[in-house]
């Protein structure tokens, strides 16, 4: 349940677009947002300090706009999207549509624009590696996951000696769980994952060898999906001692 904060047709003049005449010539552009947030303390205390600044998110959005020169507006809405639910903490949710009301496109259109909805997530992420430097491939998955753009890592568990589960002749693995807060949705995120982990696969590791690191999605939020390359919650998470025990290190009032 939250509250909004709403800017209607924020005029700025700037240079976006595919043809060559609109990042030289410029156009006008408004702006439209939405912000979700909790007001409640701000309205108690009758403070602004407490709640997002509109005056404040104006120029931002402004100053970014001038500043830059981008083909789509789908880039754009999505960057002043993104840059903003990190800059200000208290944004839960937020959308932003550019309009385009002089768009180049020869037929008689009122205007044209693009907007984006953007969101923090929560997800718990279980972490593996039965190879090498365990300790070492697991405190860096932590690192890489926290300074990638749009994570936060808000909660480690210990990392725990388990014995190799399903397989033979392999050795044990080290396992943890942590909390993320992101804003990346669940292809992205996995995206993210993989990379990491071949990142840490890459240095040492042979083809169909242990793993050096092991990253998967146990949840997201409360959703559930069953799709050929992602299924969360995590498929057969409920039967892992190796993921429960550090899951329920570090979030014991979750309801699975
Ligand atoms: P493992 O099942 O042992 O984790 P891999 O790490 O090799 O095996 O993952 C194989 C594939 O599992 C990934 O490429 C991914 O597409 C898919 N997958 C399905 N659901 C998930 C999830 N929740 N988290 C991570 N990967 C998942
Ligand atoms: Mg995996």
């Amino acid at each position: 349940m939250f509250d909004e904060i709403r800017i209607e047709e924020l005029e700025v003049f700037a240079k976006h677009g595919v043809f060559p005449e609109e990042n030289t010539l410029g156009q006008k552009f408004l702006v439209n947002v939405c912000i979700k947030t909790d007001v409640s303390k701000a309205a108690a205390g009758d403070d602004i300090h407490s709640s997002v600044h509109y005056g404040n998110v104006c120029s931002y959005i402004s100053e970014f706009m001038r500043n830059n020169t981008f083909k789509l507006i789908e880039t754009v809405a999505e960057r002043i999207a993104m840059g903003l639910l990190v800059k200000y903490d208290l944004i839960r949710e937020i959308s932003v549509e550019i309009k385009k009301p002089w768009a180049p496109i020869g037929l008689p259109v009122e205007s044209v624009s693009v907007m984006v909805n953007r969101s923090w997530h929560r997800a718990f992420i279980a972490l593996g590696s039965n190879m090498g430097d365990k300790n070492k491939y697991l405190n860096d998955a932590v690192s890489a996951l926290d300074k990638a753009d749009g994570c936060e890592v808000k909660k480690v568990s210990s990392f725990i000696v388990t014995k190799p589960y399903g397989n033979v002749e392999q050795d044990d693995f080290l396992n943890g769980v942590l909390e993320l807060k992101t804003y990346l949705r669940p292809y992205e995120l996995l995206d993210l994952l993989h990379e990491i982990e071949n990142a840490a696969g890459r240095k040492r590791v042979r083809r169909w060898g242990p793993r050096t690191l092991d990253l998967d999605i146990l949840l997201y939020d409360d959703i559930r999906m069953n799709e050929e390359n992602l299924t969360i919650p995590h498929a057969d998470m409920k039967n892992r001692d190796f993921v429960l025990t550090p899951l329920k290190e570090i979030a014991p009032y979750l309801v699975l």
